[in-house]
């Protein structure tokens, strides 16, 4: 019997702008063909102005979910027929899903951080200081309480954004929190000097761009004479994933957590939301280390 021939692949990919540096396609791609599946990933350069164009050819193609990325999070939701309960809250979408012909927005950055997380230990009753107060530090805060974090210290350099974020977690994460059965508290503290680390704290994530490449050498100004051996220790940075944080921490024998595990968390849910599939998440990785060997 001839094998039936099908050129069709089905379609997924990121919108960004500028987008040529991110790294997703050969991390997706890789899980792909190790699923058996014949899907693309593209890669899409869309400019702001063009968004909603984009969103509507990706209904025309009957694209099976896309990502997105900087500056298209927020500007896609008005785009989209839904979105989930994670980016209701978060008012940020990174990843959209065609259920149905119906494109729902979601938000996978934090559950990615979530899942690295948990092969280290529980979040639950946890206290977290979040260094940060942009997306990536909003994700995590957001999804960290829903999986029953019950304190977050919020260390930011803008005053202004880290007090909207204080805001935000104080009000409606808090109350999503309540009705998951646990109390949340939520304090900010403006960043001056080198932050010292209150005692108590179980968890230090950096969610700024401190240590992003080309400024691999950037510190962070941290004490870090003030983070015990038992604190977990996690940078949302994927280039380069060693950052100066990860060793100095790593060096002190915490367990750390690099931003190449949040890369893949956040691969491996998208993967799930579009194809119904779990993906390998150890193929994902290495793809991604092949990336930045
Ligand atoms: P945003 O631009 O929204 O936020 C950047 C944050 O970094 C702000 O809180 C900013 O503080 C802070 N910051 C930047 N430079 C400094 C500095 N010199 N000193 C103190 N604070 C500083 O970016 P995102 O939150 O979207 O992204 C942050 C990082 O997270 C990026 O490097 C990105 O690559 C990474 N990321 C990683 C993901 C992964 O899967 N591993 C997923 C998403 C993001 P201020 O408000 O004071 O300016």
């Amino acid at each position: 019997m001839p094998k039936e021939l099908n050129f069709k692949q089905e379609l997924t990919g990121c919108f960004g702008f500028p987008v040529a540096e991110n790294p997703t396609q050969p991390m997706i791609e890789a899980a792909f063909r190790a699923m058996g599946l014949d899907w693309r990933y593209l890669t899409l350069e869309v400019r702001p102005e063009k968004l909603g164009a984009a969103v509507a050819g990706a209904r025309a193609f009957g694209f099976r979910g896309f990502n997105c990325t900087i500056p298209h999070k927020v500007a896609v939701i008005e785009y989209l027929d839904s979105v989930g309960e994670s980016a209701s809250l978060m008012g940020a979408v990174n990843c959209v899903v065609n259920r149905d012909g119906a494109l729902v927005g979601e938000n996978t950055d934090g559950k990615g951080f979530v899942a690295s997380f948990r092969a280290l230990a529980d979040p639950s009753g946890k206290s977290m200081v979040l260094l940060g107060a942009g997306g990536a530090a909003r994700a995590i805060g957001v999804e960290m309480a829903l999986a029953g974090c019950s304190q977050i210290t919020i260390v930011n350099r803008d005053e202004k954004r880290g007090r909207e974020l204080e805001t935000l977690f104080r009000g409606k994460l808090c109350e999503a929190t309540k009705a998951t059965g646990h109390e949340l508290a939520v304090t900010y503290v403006p960043w001056r000097g080198d932050f010292r680390v209150p005692a108590g704290a179980d968890i230090l994530v950096n969610a700024t761009s401190i240590g992003l490449f080309p400024d691999v050498d950037a510190r962070i100004p941290l004490a870090m004479e003030t983070v015990p051996q038992e604190m977990i220790v996690a940078d949302v940075i994927p280039n380069p994933p060693t950052t100066r944080l990860v060793r100095e921490a790593g060096a002190k024998g915490c367990r750390v957590i690099d931003g190449l595990g949040m890369l893949v968390g956040q691969g491996v849910i998208g993967i799930e939301y579009w194809t119904g599939m779990s993906p390998d998440a150890a193929v994902m990785r290495r793809a991604l280390e092949q990336v930045f060997a």
